[in-house]
């Protein structure tokens, strides 16, 4: 017979799920088991639950909010891409940020390193975000999937349906004023659309209380810089919004 859940734990437990259910988030994916948690006998004791353990009070501790993001996440082998990962990439910058970036996934620098935009692309990112007026610090920067897809392909459907749910929660947490989707993958999932860049650029999106806007992926402007006066217009719209000022002009590579 499976032993019986401790009522404390079960009531710990119903609360994260209920969490889970206000952010819109019904898959519950299971991970090996700590039979120590789980007793008929001498239950283990649970400290007494705090107000951060309560779903609303975590909201507001936004550090410890994507702490128990990434802990859900844990050593994920949710989908294929975890075969071939270093490291997994959550995400990174400052929790209280205006404008959050949103890339397709990791290559092989982010993999190597654990962090977002590090690489050839992350410079250039870095560079339009200084064209802004801003510092990196300034932003929250996260991918549609965590982990490297190999070789730097395209994540598949599947894969990023699988990793949507804790980019959705981490957006939820951050609750930034703007979002930037950088590219066709970071638009298209976000957006639930299957839109063309044309048509999906030079638009506002309302996105869960956010306002979304969608340019090109750093990654492209460097194969094709003509098009970075593009984007610069797009980021340009973002500043208008959110009334920064230009620290240069376009963004250099
Ligand atoms: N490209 C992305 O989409 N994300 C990264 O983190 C790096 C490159």
């Amino acid at each position: 017979m499976a032993p019986k859940l401790e009522a404390e734990l079960r009531k710990h437990l119903a609360a994260r799920v209920d969490y889970y259910r206000e952010m819109g988030i019904y898959d519950f994916y299971r991970q090996p088991m700590d039979e120590s948690a789980m007793t008929e006998e001498e239950p283990a004791p649970i400290a007494e639950p705090t107000e951060a353990a309560t779903p609303l009070a975590i909201l507001n501790d936004k550090p410890a909010a994507l702490r128990l993001i990434r802990e859900d996440i844990g050593d994920c082998t949710r989908c294929v891409l975890h075969k071939g990962r270093k490291n997994l990439v959550f995400g990174v910058g400052n929790v209280n940020a205006e404008i959050m970036f949103v890339g397709e996934g990791p290559g092989a620098d982010e993999d190597e390193q654990g962090e977002p935009f590090v690489g050839r692309a992350g410079q250039l990112l870095n560079n339009m975000i200084a064209a802004m007026g801003l510092k990196r610090e300034d932003v929250y920067i996260a991918n549609v999937v965590k982990c490297r897809p190999p070789g730097n392909r395209t994540p598949e459907r599947d894969e990023c349906d699988t990793c949507m749910p804790f980019l959705l929660r981490q957006i939820e947490v951050i609750s930034p004023k703007v979002i930037v989707a950088l590219g066709a993958v970071a638009a298209k999932n976000l957006l639930a659309v299957n839109d063309s860049m044309a048509n999906l650029r030079g638009r506002w999106f309302d996105f869960k209380g956010a306002r979304l806007r969608v340019t090109y992926h750093p990654a492209f402007l460097l194969r094709d810089p003509r098009q970075k006066k593009e984007a610069w217009k797009d980021l340009q719209a973002v500043m208008k919004y959110l009334d920064l000022k230009a620290k240069s002009k376009a963004p250099e590579e």
